[in-house]
């Protein structure tokens, strides 16, 4: 028996454990208490971790499809056939018509992170999707346009804060997000104790909200006209401090902030003017404060500009980039230096979607329309696909339409250990092992962390002889797939890939560290391995103008694709609760995260977590009580689950969790399916975007409310 630490990978948060294992069996997880960035905080979640190494239901070989059953298949032949087919289609309708998507998973495993580049090249096609445009797209998009390059997104510093507006977020449950340090709770918490204060801005009072000062409820999707009307006052006596000289475009951003009315601000949001006031004044009163919101307002109509007006509420108050305000993080791994020199610090509407004219984010094109190019004949349809670590059926907004879209393909592959929602619909699937048998690195979210610091988890069991890692699988497919283009570009992609798999992602991770920020410092796998509680490397620290990548190391304070998108806010209705119908939005749970969490035992124990909640006032005027089933309808379909009653969600608005709905045919998650839920996206409409940015607009929608026996 041994204790090894490990970070976990299940969320952002990356808290340190301890895990009781021998060669093949995990007898104990706990918190990590000498971990340098956790210091013993996690959550239940963490036993997730054993759950899915032992879970009967994950897919151990590969599997091929045939008729309604799958079988199983060598590596080889699955490897072989993919390549032939994926080839064929190519050859016959143009190598975009392989399309990629690439689940939230892919961030929390670093050998995806290393190998995608090289497979998405393999493919060379232009259509790509992920995740991000149902998620923090424009959180992507307001570090690209403001400071120039899309990772550059500033993390509140909430160690230090005294004054925190959180808008769209619940970090109480979610453990944060964009926004990593274990143990939030009690981090957000400290702030009053230590004299300041916190302000919740969402349509229910939340887990976070029950930690905070004060909580106003908002009008869901109205954020934009709020963050405007902060931005208007802040505007009359802006406080740059050291920013004064870093900023461009003061002067049309103040004409353009002014040019909307808002003084019915509490008309279109719900919260008064003198709320408005109040917190613009703490906002500059108080010495140190930051705004941070999160994907409750990224996924509404006007999520870009939202996430535009935070960045400039920080800048506004000469709290960006400075202590106790919103920082930069400096990660072993520098992900954002080394895509600077790959040339990749993003791109913004290079081209447009074919069938409903939406623009690409950093070569991605919007997920919420994914369906349509597979189901719209024509030059450049989709005829084949690859999902990586996704579901996205239970992710995307009009899940059945997306069945249907995935039910007409003429190759899909699936690079996943579950037979979900999704994978359901694969020709293939190939499994990945599970996270305990492979090394884990957090490349992406240390960039997104509270503090600097680094650590690496080694694998803790040895997987089966005749099994891949999503490194492996990834490369192994480059290595075959690299047969388009010249013959001297397809010798290098095979050559590049072999190498590749004969130096393993340990090698390319220990470079990565040695040519990064800490090199003087002698970084390497080798020196952090020899520290299983991680290596602290300080507090986030100011770090402009020198990090910048706009053109002219400025902070565009008003990018011209954000005119345009304030534009449209200006003359737009937005869709409001009225008569019979309420509005929607999301809500997360504890012990829940993923679609896949729920099938692990330890955290599919309490009681159904799938439910609706809606206010007292709602309820009693639909004859709805407690437990009352009760069925949620718009234009695409109609969802039948039980009712919670609370005054804890504002009036007009209704709560539902996402990446429920395991009843579907032919799944293989015997527990999920067991406690099914309902999935919100069955009714969410896929045409309700942030047609500027072509993030879902997923918050907002209106629904009808009925009693079963009434519907
Ligand atoms: S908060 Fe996130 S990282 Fe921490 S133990 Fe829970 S799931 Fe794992």
């Amino acid at each position: 028996m041994k204790t090894t630490t490990r970070v976990c990978n299940l969320c952002e948060a990356m808290c340190g454990l301890t895990v009781e294992h021998s060669a093949e069996e995990i007898h104990r997880i706990q918190a990590n208490t000498q971990d340098v960035f956790s210091a013993g905080a996690y959550c239940p979640k963490s036993q997730g971790l054993a759950d899915l190494y032992y879970d009967p239901d994950r897919i151990r070989r590969p599997l091929k499809r045939q008729g309604d059953e799958f079988v199983e298949i060598t590596w080889d032949e699955a490897f072989t056939s993919i390549t032939r087919k994926t080839k064929e289609l190519q050859r016959q309708h143009g190598t975009s018509t392989i399309a990629t998507y690439l689940g939230n998973p892919n961030s929390h495993h670093f050998g995806n992170l290393l190998a995608l580049p090289f497979f998405l090249r393999s493919l060379r096609t232009r259509n790509k999707y992920s995740a991000t445009s149902v998620d923090q797209l424009p959180h992507m998009l307001a570090a690209y346009l403001m400071f120039g390059h899309q990772m550059l997104i500033p993390i509140a510093d909430v160690e230090r804060t005294e004054y925190m507006l959180i808008l769209g977020a619940n970090p109480t449950v979610s453990n944060g997000s964009l926004l990593s340090g274990a143990g939030l709770s009690s981090r957000i918490k400290s702030i009053s104790k230590r004299g300041g204060k916190v302000v919740v801005i969402d349509p229910r009072y939340t887990e976070t909200a029950a930690v905070a000062t004060e909580h106003h409820f908002i009008k869901p999707g109205t954020d934009a006209y709020f963050l405007a009307a902060i931005v208007q006052r802040l505007l009359v006596t802006p406080r740059l401090r050291h920013l004064e000289t870093m900023v461009t475009g003061l002067g049309d951003l103040t004409n353009l902030i002014n040019s909307l009315p808002l003084e019915n601000i509490q008309t279109m949001t719900g919260i008064s003017q003198e709320v408005v006031q109040n917190i613009s004044e703490d906002l500059l009163r108080f010495d140190r404060a930051v705004c941070y919101g999160r994907v409750g307002v990224s996924t509404q109509r006007f999520g870009g500009v939202c996430q535009w007006l935070i960045n400039t509420i920080n800048i506004l108050t000469g709290n960006l980039d400075r202590e106790g305000g919103a920082l930069f993080t400096r990660p072993a791994v520098d992900i954002v230096n080394l895509m600077a020199k790959s040339g990749s610090c993003g791109s913004f509407d290079r081209r447009r979607s074919r069938v409903r004219n939406l623009p690409e984010f950093s070569g991605e094109l919007p997920a919420a329309t994914l369906a349509d190019e597979i189901l719209t004949p024509g030059k450049g349809q989709v005829h084949g696909l690859f999902t990586i670590a996704g579901n996205p059926v239970l992710s995307l907004p009009n899940g059945p339409k997306l069945e249907t879209a995935l039910a007409s393909l003429d190759l899909y592959v699936a690079i996943d250990f579950y037979r979900n929602e999704t994978t359901r619909f694969a020709h293939y699937i190939l499994p990945p092992v599970s996270p305990l048998e492979r090394d884990h690195f957090d490349l992406v979210f240390n960039a997104f962390a509270l503090r600097n610091q680094v650590r690496f988890s080694p694998r803790l069991i040895d997987p089966p002889g005749d099994s891949y890692d999503d490194w492996g699988i990834l490369i192994e497919l480059c290595s075959r797939l690299s047969a388009s283009g010249n013959r001297l570009a397809r010798w290098r992609q095979r050559a590049m890939a072999r190498l590749l798999l004969r130096l393993g992602s340990r090698f390319v991770l220990d470079l990565a560290l040695r040519i990064g920020p800490y090199r003087k410092q002698r970084m390497s796998l080798k020196k952090i391995a020899a520290n299983p509680n991680g290596i602290d490397l300080g507090p986030l620290t100011p770090c402009l103008p020198g990090r910048l990548f706009t053109k002219h190391k400025m902070i565009e304070l008003c990018p011209p694709p954000f005119v345009a998108a304030w534009t449209d806010l200006c003359t737009s209705s937005l869709q409001q609760s009225s008569g019979d119908r309420l509005v929607l939005v999301g809500r997360r749970s504890l012990k829940s995260n993923n679609s896949w969490m729920h099938n692990c035992p330890s955290l599919n124990k309490s009681r159904n977590q799938c439910y609706a909640l809606l206010n007292t006032e709602d309820a009693f005027a639909r004859g709805i009580t407690d437990g009352t089933k009760i069925e949620l309808s718009t234009d695409i379909g109609s969802i039948t689950l039980p009712a919670k009653v609370s005054d804890k969600i504002m009036r007009g608005v209704v709560s539902v969790p996402h990446g429920w709905g395991h009843h579907r045919k032919g799944i293989k998650l015997s527990l999920a399916s067991s406690t099914p839920g309902v999935s919100l996206n069955d009714i969410l409409d896929d045409q309700a975007i942030d047609e500027f940015c072509g993030n879902a607009a997923l918050v907002g929608q209106a629904v009808t409310v009925n009693r079963v026996d009434r519907s």
